[in-house]
């Protein structure tokens, strides 16, 4: 499955109701949400003495994931895209790899 058909096959379950402001900021609102979800099963595991729970854990980053379709597609990118964007500013500030240097004296 490409990223894109992953887009696609998430979008499926998107709430049909809610307009195109509202899909944009349960996008953002959900991204920190589950976000937070994944923390929590870290925290517990270094701060509380649970075992890391992988599984757990791989399946709050696909909850981040479809969230981040739904942002993408309320702004109207493909992740494809957003993923190609990401790489081409990583390339440019670490084009041999990251580096302490070019991290302490990066210029955005
Ligand atoms: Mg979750």
């Amino acid at each position: 499955m490409t990223i894109n058909e992953y887009q696609k096959l998430a979008m499926v379950t998107l709430n049909p109701e809610l307009d195109k402001k509202d899909v944009l900021i349960n996008g953002v609102m959900g991204l920190c949400g589950e976000s937070g979800e994944a923390i929590d099963i870290v925290k517990k595991h270094l701060a509380q003495g649970h075992e890391l729970d992988k599984e757990k854990l791989a399946k709050e980053l696909g909850d981040v994931a479809w969230y981040l379709a739904e942002t993408a597609t309320a702004i109207g990118y493909d992740l494809d895209d957003i993923f190609q964007m990401n790489i081409d500013k990583l390339k440019k500030r670490y084009p041999e790899g990251f580096s302490v240097e070019k991290s302490v004296n990066r210029n955005e």
